[in-house]
């Protein structure tokens, strides 16, 4: 089983650090393959809670190697952060455990500033970024002006390509947007130390894949964000600037479809949406507030409250065609507990036309034009949190389940419960 993808069925925050958790104990190693620090996993297990932002989730199973994957953009200051907090925590955050790929991209702090400036300039329009800098640092990726974490291994020369591009960015800052300049030699300076701090831990991320491949070893392909906030195919442009679908583990971490096993979809048992664009089945009523409570549907990385919804099985569908789906982990089951009945999205519906086939390519003014169409499932009152096998569930829940599995065609392998390790159902 060389190579396993854990990806966003829907738009992010599904739960996939704790699924990716969940399979370490299987795996040799765990490379994060999209996006930055505008990620943020969350892990519960042995009494503590992690929340993550670049290192993979894989990093309390001591035997893991982690890799930050190539097609991740990355805010050096941030990295140093978490591994100090990690290693705070009697976490081993080693070179020879934390790997960060040369061809990762290197966020600016005048990347963070443009990012700002254009969701400013967006009005009405803004795309409900995180002001990370991670779309600027994407965009200079595909602009070939770029610095990447390679350049690292020669302080000094890093240092002055750093200076060199902030004081480009400054121009920007400057002229389009009547900004302040960052202090270039401060800058460059403190991302100087940065590349000291980080140059243990870089690596060719591709033959590192390559060679745990060959030696048959399982790699498991950790994603960012989710199918609909993918750059090609979510819901354009409210969608993040990397390739969150399942395809992205193989740009990302630079290896070929043939050594891919098993493509495990995350969903939660509703939906969830932060920042703008269109959410067809998104509850503005005293139902959804419950979700958000119960759920804690509040950003990791930003403490945004979420937008919260019934679950779309128009969305599963589209995630399991796009991303290839092996199976599903659905996520967060406990959550509905006490909402009666459930409503699930089957289909959708305008002016008599009706889909299953969620309608992503004519972007999202196209979207909103469509209806949800709805079935009503009984919902269940019982806590679900201590149950540990599919069949101790209630049948509601079960049914519930099925009910996806069926309209989805792909089946459930784990059903969270809980947000720890050990609230998991393994159902395969
Ligand atoms: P990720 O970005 O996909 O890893 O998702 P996040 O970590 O941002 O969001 C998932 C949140 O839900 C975290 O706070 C998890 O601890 C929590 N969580 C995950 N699975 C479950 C579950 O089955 N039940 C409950 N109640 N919480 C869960």
């Amino acid at each position: 089983m060389p190579a396993i993808i854990v990806v966003g069925a829907q738009w992010g925050d599904e739960g996939k650090g704790r699924v990716v958790d969940g399979l370490a104990r299987e795996v040799h190693l765990v490379a994060r393959y999209n996006g930055g620090d505008n990620a943020g996993h969350t892990v519960v297990a042995e009494g503590r809670t992690l929340r993550l932002h670049l290192v993979p989730s894989g990093v309390l199973h001591p035997h893991v190697t982690c890799l930050i994957g190539g097609g991740v953009v990355v805010n050096p200051a941030q990295l140093v952060a978490e591994l100090d907090e990690l290693a705070a925590m009697g976490v081993d955050v080693g070179p020879r455990r934390v790997k960060l790929a040369a061809a990762a991209h290197i966020i600016l702090p005048t990347h963070r500033a443009l990012d700002g400036a254009r969701e400013t300039v967006r009005g009405k329009r803004a795309l409900g970024t995180t002001r990370r800098g991670i779309g600027p640092t994407y965009a200079d990726k595909a602009a070939r002006t770029g610095l990447r974490a390679g350049l690292m291994q020669d302080p000094e020369e890093f240092g002055e390509r750093v200076a060199e591009a902030v004081a480009a960015h400054n121009r920007l800052l400057q002229e389009q947007y009547g900004l302040t300049p960052l202090p270039v030699d401060e800058v460059a300076a403190e991302y100087c130390a940065y590349a000291r701090r980080l140059e243990p831990h870089l690596v060719d991320g591709s033959a590192l894949v390559a060679e745990m491949l060959m030696a048959g070893r399982t790699i498991l392909c950790e994603g960012a964000q989710g199918t609909l906030l993918d750059l090609d195919h979510g819901t354009y442009p409210y969608v993040t600037s990397s390739s969150a679908i399942a395809g992205g583990a193989l740009v990302g971490l630079g290896f070929g479809p043939r050594e891919v096993a098993r493509v495990i979809g995350v969903a939660k048992a509703y939906t969830t949406r932060v920042g703008e664009g269109p959410f067809l089945t998104e509850l503005l009523d005293e139902v959804g507030g419950r979700i958000r409570e119960a759920g804690g549907e509040y950003g990791t990385t930003t403490g945004r409250p979420r937008r919260c919804g019934w679950l779309d099985l128009t969305i599963l569908r589209y995630a399991a065609e796009i991303n290839g789906l092996t199976e599903l982990a659905l996520t967060k089951l406990d959550v509905l507990a006490g909402i009666h009945p459930l409503r699930v999205a089957v289909a959708y519906e305008r002016d008599g036309e009706r889909t299953t086939r969620f309608p992503a390519q004519f972007g999202a003014e196209e979207l909103v034009r469509w209806r949800p169409v709805y079935v009503d499932l009984p919902g269940w009152t019982q806590a679900l949190e201590g149950v540990r096998r599919r069949e101790d569930l209630p049948p509601e829940a079960q049914a519930y389940v099925a009910y996806v599995e069926e309209t989805v065609g792909v089946p459930v392998s784990l059903i969270g419960v809980g947000p720890d390790r050990e609230q998991t159902i393994w159902s395969l």
